[in-house]
């Protein structure tokens, strides 16, 4: 077994290094010299994730949880007996991890206080430190996830593309590694699609208009309506039916309608089908995203969440079909084979144009339907997991971005008593670092501001007079009028009149925007100032 210093030796030579290349070798060269059972918890701890991204499981260490320990140690001096244990090892950590995730209810904070306690007398101070990093899910070391899989790649000689496409289909990096380091690259490159295991869903790039997409494809585009809902992955093995949500965790059981649907109207023996389920409102009008999120949280009594919120399916994607995988046939071959199998039901709504008017008619159409834009597609690419390129694009009329919040500061006046200034961020997909990018309190009401007041508590990391540092956990849509360039800021932007829009329960921060979308958004911005005549 391999001791956990180990690990903090590899972090500390990490932070040491700004080249990527080095990186990689380093990471590689460590898992290399690990055993099977340590592969995937060593992965993730060096990403400073405690659990991979499909398993449900949170640790619910707040920072003030952290400040008690440390004041318990430092009061405590004779914490002797533990001193003769062994040294701690990758896998004791991830023992105490999940004790600690797997406490809940009368006593828990007393358990967790007991568990983190042993665990950091355990450790030495740099171990401490590295402990407290990985919890607090910010590694500092400039290692995210395209590093480790390009240190996967290199450890068995196995080619980034085909590594990366191997990742893709696996949706989880620890056994991406596992597989990689213990059955070897035959294995690694033989990942392919598998029923009842979710794939990575295909993205889209932000276009601000009808016109940017037409500048792109040139000729035929599909459209479709951009629904507003959830997007689902349902797999479908004979009467067997498995629904996975866009983090790919598993959502069967909050969506029984949608089961039943596949089951009794999709006629194919296996099948994986791409859409979004929406919630709707009388007369099948699309209710807000808060609303269909209450399917998602609930666990018990989903009859009468059923009823309370009905959910409505749209098809757009078919990227397997009776055995075969289809990620590679193209757009159109796709949609037909899917139409067939649906019978022509529960389709997106879409159109086949090469005319900008017809195209803004169909867009205002789904805008007055309540839907949030359109979807616009190329007709002969393939499905590509995972990836955010140019075959799709979202026409999303206002302009909005999703981002992270990393810190909240206590309000004045009416305010007071709550966090009510967010810190927002976007995430350097190099770094992995959080940025800032602007701060806001408007676009919430009172209650919001008082629930928000408690989870960013929750998720305190530190604090100061005015500022509560919190875990990057939330994501927040917000609306903005324009980036402007920034001196004070590190990311170089800052948001002109930033405000919070909803809230992406579904996104986790890795999903929220990026600094070179922010980026590229910028440069944007003046082509349209320009013609708008604004400059
Ligand atoms: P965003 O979440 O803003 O990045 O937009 C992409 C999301 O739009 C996808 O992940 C889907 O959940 C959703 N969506 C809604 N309608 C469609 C559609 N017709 N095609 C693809 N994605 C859609």
């Amino acid at each position: 077994m391999t001791e956990f210093s180990k690990l903090v030796e590899l972090c500390v030579k990490l932070e040491g290094t700004n080249k990527k290349n080095e990186k990689s070798q380093f990471i590689g060269e460590f898992l290399n010299t690990l055993i099977e059972e340590e592969i995937a918890t060593a992965v993730l701890l060096i990403l400073g994730k405690i659990f991979s991204s499909t398993d449900s499981r949170t640790l619910n260490v707040s920072g003030a949880t952290i400040n008690r320990v440390m004041k318990r140690i430092a009061d405590e001096k004779e914490s002797s007996e533990l001193e003769d244990r062994p040294p701690l090892s990758i896998i004791d950590v991830h023992k105490y991890f999940a004790e600690i995730a797997s406490t809940s209810g009368k006593g828990s904070r007393k358990r967790i206080d007991d568990l983190l306690t042993e665990l950091f007398i355990l450790s030495n101070p740099q171990e401490v430190e590295y402990l407290m990093k990985m919890i607090a899910g910010e590694m500092r070391h400039g290692v995210a996830d395209g590093v480790m899989i390009k240190a996967i790649s290199e450890a068995v000689d196995a080619g980034l593309r085909k590594t990366q496409r191997a990742a893709m289909f696996l949706g989880d990096i620890g056994e991406l590694a596992r597989i990689a380091i213990v059955e070897g690259k035959e294995a690694l490159l033989a990942v392919d699609l598998r029923l009842m295991g979710a794939v990575e869903p295909m993205l889209a790039q932000l276009a601000k208009s009808v016109d940017e997409v037409f500048a792109e494809y040139s000729g035929k585009t599909v459209l479709e309506y951009k629904y507003d809902g959830a997007r689902v992955q349902i797999h479908k093995n004979g009467d067997e039916v498995a629904v996975f949500s866009r983090q790919r965790s598993d959502v069967t059981g909050s969506l029984p309608e949608i089961v039943e649907l596949t089951r009794n109207s999709i006629s194919a023996d296996t099948a994986i089908l791409d859409g979004e389920v929406v919630a709707v409102g009388e007369g099948d009008k699309p209710m807000p995203f808060q609303e269909l999120m209450r399917r998602f949280k609930r666990v018990h009594e989903i009859e009468s969440v059923m009823k309370e919120v009905p959910v409505k399916l749209y098809l757009f994607d078919l990227i397997y079909l009776n055995g075969e995988s289809l990620i590679d046939s193209p757009y159109q071959q796709r949609w037909g084979m899917l139409k067939e199998i649906s019978g022509g039901n529960f389709m997106a709504e879409r159109i086949i144009t090469e005319d900008p008017a017809e195209a803004k008619a169909f867009l205002q159409s789904a805008m007055d339907s309540g839907h949030e834009g359109l979807m616009a597609k190329s007709l002969t690419s393939n499905y590509a997991p995972g990836a955010r390129g140019k075959k799709w694009f979202k026409i999303k009329p206002s302009e909005t971005l999703d981002v992270v919040i990393i810190a909240g500061e206590w309000g004045h006046g009416r305010r007071q008593g709550w966090l009510s200034n967010y810190h927002l961020a976007v995430r350097n997909e190099e770094t992995g670092e959080y940025m800032l990018v602007g701060k806001t309190f408007k676009g919430l009401t009172d209650q919001q501001f008082l629930e928000m007041t408690e989870r960013l508590q929750s998720l305190k990391i530190s604090e100061d007079d005015a500022t509560v540092y919190v875990k990057p956990h939330i994501v927040a849509e917000i609306a903005y009028n324009e980036i402007q360039k920034s001196p004070h800021y590190k990311s170089g932007y800052a948001l002109r009149f930033a405000r919070i829009t909803g809230f992406r329960e579904d996104k986790s921060p890795e999903q929220a925007d990026t600094i070179s979308q922010l980026e590229k958004l910028y440069l944007k911005q003046f082509e349209r100032k320009a013609k708008a005549g604004w400059s």
